[in-house]
């Protein structure tokens, strides 16, 4: 990772520990954490310690596959440990301003806990 990266992202700070935060689950490739701003009772934010700034970057690397796989695992994991009785459970990635994308180091979020509407918004 570029020390550049480490020093403007805000999720590269959190993977290096230089913004403490505790996380839910770590390996070697991911961690996860819970969001800031939940917008679900559960809320939480699978990330892969490299940067990539979206999943569209990501994919470019033609190596992408197995970093991907991972990190749905790893939310398949926590979403369902985590969800209501229902099994219920969300997994997003915004790619992209016009999909909602804030921060640009590609990340799923895990949401449950309530009901969620189809189409988003
Ligand atoms: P997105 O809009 O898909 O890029 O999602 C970025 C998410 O990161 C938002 O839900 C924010 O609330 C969350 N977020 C931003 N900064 C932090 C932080 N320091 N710790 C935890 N979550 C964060
Ligand atoms: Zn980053």
């Amino acid at each position: 990772m570029a020390s550049s990266a480490l020093e403007t992202c805000v999720f590269c700070s959190i993977v290096s520990g230089k913004i403490a935060t505790p996380f839910v689950y770590e390996d070697d490739a991911v961690v996860a954490f819970a969001d800031i701003r939940p917008i679900a009772p559960t809320h939480i934010l699978v990330v892969p310690r490299e940067h990539h700034e979206t999943l569209a970057e990501l994919v470019k690397t033609g190596t992408a596959g197995d970093l991907l796989g991972r990190l749905m695992k790893v939310a398949g994991e926590l979403g369902a440990a985590r969800a209501p009785k229902d099994g219920g459970y969300r997994v997003v990635v915004n790619n992209g301003a016009a999909a909602g994308q804030t921060v640009y180091h590609v990340h799923v979020h895990v949401l449950s806990g309530r009901h969620f509407a189809w189409p988003p918004g």
